[in-house]
C-alpha cells in the first residue's frame, strides 16, 4: 500500500486533479525494462484486495508465474511415503519429497506437521521457502477420475488417457484442455465437442477433423473459422453451409465423390490437403480477434465474457485482466493462469478455479476462501503462506493458530512485506521446483538454455523419452489406415517421430479410434503435435494495429502481430465478408 498511501496523502494535500493524474501511470519493468501502464482500473483493484503495486509487466508476471508450473512432462519415480513407483512431474533427481496421488490425497498427509513459527528476524519468502522444499508435493494432481491414466491438473475423468487442465471429460487421448467433451485424441481448448480429431477452438461440434475456431459445426474436415457448418471440407469464415468445398457449393453426390478421391484415409492424402488448404486460407481475411458477445474486452479466444482486459482463452467471465484460462464464471480476477468455476477475487495465481474467492497469490488452492500465499492447499480458508494444508483454518507458515492469533501474525507479516515492497508479488524464481524447459512457460515464453540460465531460471537436464529404438520404418509403413491388418498389435510397437526424431508409443484405444474415424496413425509424437497446436494460437499478446480493407480506418487490439502475413479485418468489416 506504499505507493498508493503516499498518493491519498497527495490527494489531501493538494488538489482533485494531481489525484487522477496519478491514477494512470506508466511505469518500467524492473524485469525486462520495458514500460508498462498500470491504469484506473488496475490501481482500484490493487487497492481494494490491499496489495502493493506491480513492479514488473504483465508479461514478466505471467513469466514467473508459469515457471512454476509443469503441467505436460511427467516422469516415474516412487512414492516417498508408500514408496511405490507413481507418475510424477518431479522427477526422480529432484531434491523434495513427493507424494504418489493416494498418499498426497489420502488421510496420511497433514501438513501442520511440518508447521513453522514465523520469525519477523527473517523475510517471509526465505521462510516460505524452507517450508515449501519440506512439505511432499502432490506427483500429480486429478480429483474424481475413473479408469484413467496420465492426468494432471484434471477433474472429474472417465477412461482418459494423457490428459492436463481439463475437467469432465470421457473417451478422451492425448488432450490439453478441454471442458465438457467425449471421444476426442490430439484436441485442445475445446468446449462440449465430441468425436473430433485434431481440433482447437471449438464448440458444442461433433466429428470434426483438422478444424479451428468452429461453433456448432458437423461432420467435417479442415474448418477454420466456421459457424453452423455440416459436411463441409477446406472451408474459412462460412456460416450454415452444407457440402461446401473450398467455399464452394455442391451437391451432396459431387463432395461425396471429391471426398473419395481425396484419400483422407492416407497419410500422404492428408499431408497433400494440409498444403492445398494453407494455400487456400492465404488471401482470405480474419477477423482480429477470436471473440464471440466479447463486451469491452480486449484479448483473444473469449466468448460470452464482459470487461475482460488482455485475456486470453476466456469464456462466461467478466471483470478479469492479465489473465490465460478465465473461464465458467469467473469474475474479478487479475493475473491469474486457469482461474474458473465460480473464482471471484483471485489475484495472481496458478489453476485455482472451483469456488475459490479472495485469493492472493498461489497455485492449487481448489474450493478455499481468504487464502494467501499459499501452495497446493485445497478446500481451506483463512490461511497465510501454507503448503500442502487440507481443509483447514487460520494457519500460517503451516502452523495452526486461533482466529485471533491469525489475524494479529497476518496483519504483522503483510505489514513487514509491505516495508520490503513485496506484498503482492508473486514467489522468487528461486522457489520454482521446476527447470524452464520442463515448466509450462517453456511454451509461452520459448528460451535457450543459455538464456534462461542468465535470466537466472534452472534448467533440466535429464533427457525424456528415448531415440532410435522404433520399430516401425515408415517408408514400409501402409500410407492408409483401412491397409493396417487387423492383428497388427500396436502395444508392441514404438513409432518415431518425423519432426523430432523422439519415439512415441500408440495405445490400443488410440488405434481403435483412428480406425473408428477412418485417419492414418499420425507421424509426429504427441509433444510435437501439442507444440504445433498451441504455436498455431498466436501469442497471448497484444498489438494495436488498422483494419486492413480498404477505405476502413477502424482500429483495434490484436493477437496477430503487424509482421505476420494474414489479411486482419475489424469485426464490421468481417462480418460483412462473412454473412
Ligand atoms: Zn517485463
Ligand atoms: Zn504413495
Ligand atoms: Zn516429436
Ligand atoms: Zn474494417
Amino acid at each position: 500500500m506504499r505507493e498508493i498511501g503516499q498518493r491519498l496523502c497527495i490527494v489531501k494535500g493538494v488538489t482533485i486533479k494531481r489525484y487522477i493524474d496519478m491514477q494512470k501511470e506508466n511505469k518500467q519493468c524492473q524485469s525486462c525494462q520495458k514500460s508498462f501502464t498500470i491504469d484506473e482500473n488496475d490501481f482500484g483493484f490493487y487497492k481494494k484486495i490491499g496489495i502493493l503495486p506491480p513492479k514488473i509487466c504483465p508479461e514478466c508476471r505471467a513469466q514467473l508465474r508459469l515457471y512454476f508450473s509443469n503441467i505436460r512432462f511427467l516422469y516415474k519415480r516412487k512414492c516417498d511415503n508408500c514408496k511405490k513407483e507413481t507418475i510424477s512431474m518431479f522427477n526422480a533427481s529432484k531434491p523434495y519429497p513427493v507424494w504418489c496421488y493416494e498418499c498426497w490425497w489420502g488421510d496420511n498427509l497433514d501438513g501442520r506437521e511440518y508447521g513453522v513459527e514465523y520469525n519477523p528476524g527473517e523475510s517471509f519468502f526465505e521462510q516460505f521457502g524452507r517450508l515449501w522444499n519440506s512439505v511432499p508435493k502432490p506427483a500429480i494432481i486429478h480429483t474424481r477420475s475413473v479408469n484413467s491414466k496420465y492426468l494432471n491438473y484434471t477433474a472429474d475423468s472417465k477412461n482418459c488417457y494423457m490428459i492436463t487442465e481439463s475437467s469432465n471429460n470421457e473417451n478422451c487421448i492425448n488432450c490439453h484442455w478441454i471442458q465438457l467433451s467425449k471421444d476426442l485424441t490430439d484436441c485442445a481448448f475445446t468446449n462440449k465437442v465430441e468425436l473430433s480429431y485434431e481440433v482447437d477452438d471449438c464448440y458444442d461440434s461433433n466429428n470434426l477433423k483438422w478444424s479451428k475456431g468452429c461453433h456448432s459445426c458437423l461432420d467435417s474436415y479442415f474448418l477454420l473459422d466456421c459457424r453452423g457448418c455440416t459436411s463441409c471440407l477446406g472451408c474459412i469464415n462460412l456460416r450454415g453451409q452444407k457440402y461446401s468445398i473450398f467455399n464452394k457449393q455442391y451437391t451432396k453426390e459431387e463432395y461425396d465423390e471429391k471426398l473419395k478421391s481425396l484419400r483422407l484415409d492416407t497419410y500422404s492424402g492428408i499431408e497433400n490437403f494440409k498444403k492445398e488448404f494453407a494455400n487456400f486460407i492465404k488471401d482470405k481475411p480474419r477477423k482480429f480477434a477470436e471473440i464471440t458477445n466479447a463486451v469491452n474486452s480486449t484479448g483473444n479466444y473469449m466468448v460470452n465474457v464482459r470487461n475482460n482486459k488482455q485475456c486470453f482463452h476466456s469464456y462466461d467471465a467478466e471483470d478479469n485482466a492479465y489473465s490465460v484460462h478465465v473461464w465458467r464464471g469467473a469474475k474479478d480476477c487479475m493475473d491469474c493462469n486457469t482461474v474458473g468455476r465460480s473464482a471471484e477475487r483471485v489475484y495472481n495465481t496458478l489453476n485455482t478455479g472451483i469456488e475459490v474467492s479472495n485469493i492472493i497469490c498461489g497455485s492449487v488452492c481448489w474450493n478455499s476462501q481468504f487464502m494467501e500465499y499459499c501452495l497446493n492447499c485445497p478446500s481451506s480458508q483463512h490461511c497465510f503462506g501454507c503448503v500442502g494444508i487440507h481443509n483447514k483454518k487460520y494457519c500460517i507458515l503451516n502452523k495452526q493458530y486461533t482466529k485471533e492469533e491469525y489475524e494479529e501474525l497476518r496483519a504483522k507479516i503483510i505489514e513487514q512485506m509491505k516495508t520490503e515492497g513485496v506484498y503482492g508479488d508473486f514467489f522468487p524464481k528461486e522457489l520454482s521446483p521446476f527447470g524452464y524447459n520442463e515448466s509450462s512457460v517453456m511454451n509461452e515464453f520459448p528460451l535457450t538454455k543459455e538464456e534462461a540460465l542468465k535470466k537466472g531460471f534452472k534448467w533440466e537436464d535429464t533427457e525424456r523419452g528415448t531415440y532410435g529404438q522404433e520399430t516401425i520404418k515408415w517408408e514400409n509403413f501402409p500410407d492408409s489406415i483401412k491397409d493396417l491388418p487387423e492383428d497388427f498389435n500396436v502395444n508392441k510397437e514404438v513409432f518415431f517421430c518425423v519432426l523430432c526424431n523422439k519415439n512415441y508409443r500408440v495405445i490400443e484405444d488410440e488405434l481403435s479410434f483412428y480406425r473408428k474415424m477412418n485417419i492414418p496413425i499420425p507421424r509426429s509424437c504427441p509433444e510435437c503435435r501439442y507444440t504445433i497446436r498451441f504455436n498455431n494460437r498466436g501469442p497471448n499478446k497484444l498489438w494495436h494495429r488498422k483494419c486492413m480493407k480498404e477505405g476502413c480506418d477502424n482500429e483495434f487490439e490484436t493477437s496477430y502481430a503487424p509482421e505476420r502475413p494474414e489479411i486482419i479485418y475489424c469485426e464490421r468489416c468481417y462480418n460483412q465478408e462473412v454473412y
